[in-house]
């Protein structure tokens, strides 16, 4: 309307900032808008039930500008032709810790904790954020990140150094420190020696013992750069002093902790292997259940009536399970009580259809093997085509970012994957994936990285070679 009165005024003087505006708008061709097509023999748009042939997606800049089945290509498009492949939403793992790596033998792990500088495996972890964004997982909600004895926030500065683009990783919702109770799950002095950091831990290191407390550590979280609050309201496996299922806040403690989560319009996940302490937490309102083992299925009920996220990190009981010679006794025993029960839980809020978000904690086993987890859940009952609507739009919705990545749509990042052949019949196929594109950008097209593909073959899980 600005512009049409101004073309009705006879003072063309008055015209020349306009035109001038328009032109300056019109001249940027610059390379980040460079129109890129990508076509592959099929495609997933992370919410149909079903594939389309001759998938193509049309990338300019770091948004999708078109996508379906036999688009024609602009002329002025870069096209990357993938073959016999399947173009997918870049993959999210709603249940990581890319700071921490906890696969190999948890004693020497434990010792190296406290023995290496926390600026070291800050940089440690840039090669974690890196395996993992290779691997096809262009988004992690990463939930906790504590060094013993330390107040860092090392993924709060992963998150920005990767938002920066001085790291190459994937996009990252944090947590920050979890918060749990004293001698709980997340008590990071817990098996060491009485006062051996010198003070009890408290809010600051995510620690807290009433309401009013859990509200502080929320603040104090929130403060500190929290996209997301973790909390611990039962206990786990790799701690050394507590039982896998014992309740660890009370519902007063989860309610003040959810209450002040939300007012601060951040989700809760909760650690949770527990029943009696899943049905607490899922009273008092938290967006999602991680692990979820005892689950009976009166409670994956409650979950679904509620909508309530089951993330089931099948991943993490898996790893412990075949490598159990590297835990304490006291580890062992509650690792087998956990993947005794996790099976039966799985298959039920499979068949109750409870929302299941894809999440593996990654950390427990080495990064960049997140995608095992899809065959895991396809064994227990899952369709290959809702394991992959659980890492792209089920994840979106649980970490609130819908809106703007997840699927494959016009106007949505172009976080974009391709792995070899057909994920609905061989789910396997994820586990190789060889195309990454993150907003727009290509970090893979082949071959992984050195970094990646030195992890790759450290590691005694090796994925398969792209060929
Ligand atoms: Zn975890």
């Amino acid at each position: 309307m600005l512009v049409m009165k101004f073309l009705a005024c006879d003072r063309w003087s008055r015209l020349a900032p306009v035109i001038l505006v328009f032109a300056i708008g019109a001249i940027p061709i610059r390379a980040a808008d460079n129109v890129i097509a990508l076509k592959a023999q099929r495609l997933f748009d992370g919410k149909s039930k079903s594939f389309v042939p001759n998938g193509v997606v049309v990338v300019q800049g770091d948004k999708i500008i078109d996508v379906g089945s036999n688009l024609t290509i602009p002329g002025n498009a870069q096209v990357i032709d993938l073959g016999d492949a399947t173009l997918t939403p870049g993959f999210m793992d709603a249940h990581t810790h890319l700071t921490l790596d906890y696969s190999s033998d948890y004693n020497v792990r434990r010792l190296k904790e406290l023995d290496l500088n926390v600026s070291e495996q800050a940089i440690i972890a840039t090669a974690h954020a890196r395996a993992t964004v290779e691997a096809g997982f262009t988004t992690v909600r990463d939930l906790g990140s504590r060094f013993v004895g330390s107040r860092e926030f090392v993924d709060v500065a992963l998150r920005n150094s990767i938002n920066k683009g001085v790291v190459v990783g994937p996009r990252m919702l944090v947590a920050t420190k979890g918060i749990g109770a004293t001698g709980g799950h997340f008590d990071p002095t817990s098996g060491f020696r009485d006062f051996l950091f010198g003070r009890e831990p408290d809010y600051t290191d995510g620690i807290i013992d009433s309401p009013d407390e859990a509200r502080k550590a929320v603040r104090f979280e929130v403060k500190n750069g929290a996209d997301v609050i973790k909390a611990a309201v039962s206990g786990g496996v790799l701690s050394l002093v507590d039982e896998v299922d014992t309740p660890q806040l009370t519902p007063a403690e989860m309610a003040a902790l959810v209450d002040e989560s939300h007012r601060l319009r951040k989700k809760v996940a909760v650690h949770c292997h527990g029943d009696q302490a899943a049905r607490e937490a899922i009273d008092s309102g938290v967006d999602s259940i991680e692990h979820g083992s005892f689950m009976k299925p009166e409670t994956l009920t409650r979950m679904k009536n509620k909508g309530v996220f089951l993330t089931p990190t099948l991943m993490a009981t898996e790893w412990i399970m075949s490598k159990l010679e590297n835990y304490p006794p006291a580890l062992q025993a509650k690792a087998k009580a956990a993947a005794t029960a996790r099976s039966d839980m799985f298959r039920n809020a499979v068949k109750l259809g409870v929302k299941i978000s894809f999440g593996t904690d990654a950390a427990v086993f080495p990064h960049g093997q997140n995608a095992r987890e899809f065959k895991l859940m396809v064994d227990l009952g899952m369709p290959q085509i809702e394991a992959l609507r659980s890492a792209t739009s089920y994840d979106a919705e649980l970490l609130g970012i819908a809106q703007k990545t997840g699927s494959l749509e016009k106007g949505k990042l172009a976080d974009i994957i391709a792995m070899p052949g057909d994920p609905s019949t061989d789910i396997t196929t994820t586990e190789r994936v060889f195309f990454v594109m993150k907003e727009g950008k290509i970090i893979r097209n082949g071959p992984p990285s050195g970094t990646a593909a030195a992890k790759e073959t450290n590691s005694e899980e090796v994925t398969a070679p792209v060929d």
